[in-house]
């Protein structure tokens, strides 16, 4: 892992180069993004490579870096460019956007670090465990032997519940 982590590190620096995220505008021009970043945020400056970072993959609109204290080895993050506290905030477009950069990025770091699985997976909010308030997706590589826990006790549902939950999502 040590091995993994510096090398893709110094392969980032020798390489780096901040792409900022671009809009197209009403001419149908790419136009580069410049949009103030909330005050103090870490993910912010992390994303626009004011602070270096592990890095891994870079485009328009996202960075993707290794996590500063991984659940096992190669677990990264992906960053978007912009500042949105959580998923309900993102567009949907670059919502849709994240999916393709995880599947691209854990296809690749399977093959690199020969894991046996994968969690991709994202948290909203205090309640939720998000503690660093700028989205961000964990791809959190499994090892067949490795002491990760992503659990929760399996629960039971009243078939009024259903009922009331069913009613609400789907007669409006
Ligand atoms: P959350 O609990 O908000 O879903 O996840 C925050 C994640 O960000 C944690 O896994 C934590 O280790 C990681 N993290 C927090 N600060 C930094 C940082 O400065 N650099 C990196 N690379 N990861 C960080
Ligand atoms: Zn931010």
């Amino acid at each position: 892992y040590t091995n993994l982590s510096s090398s893709v590190y110094h392969w980032e620096k020798g390489r780096h180069k901040y792409i900022p995220p671009t809009k197209t505008d009403k001419e149908g021009k790419k136009r580069k993004v410049r949009k103030m970043k909330k005050d103090n945020c870490i993910f912010c400056k992390i994303a626009a490579g004011q602070i270096p970072s592990a890095t891994i993959y870079e485009d328009a609109d996202f960075r993707v870096i290794l996590d500063i204290e991984p659940a096992s080895k190669g677990h990264a993050l992906i960053l978007p460019k912009e500042h949105y506290a959580n998923l309900y905030e993102m567009p949907d477009e670059l919502a849709a956007k994240v999916l393709v950069v995880a599947k691209q990025i854990i296809t690749k770091m399977t093959d690199i670090l020969g894991c046996d699985g994968y969690n991709v997976l994202q948290n909203n909010g205090e309640e939720a465990g998000q503690t660093v308030f700028h989205f961000h997706m964990h791809l959190i590589p499994r090892y067949k032997e490795d002491d990760v826990t992503i659990t929760w006790k399996h629960g039971s549902v009243s078939e009024e519940l259903k009922a009331e939950i069913l009613t609400k999502m789907n007669d409006k």
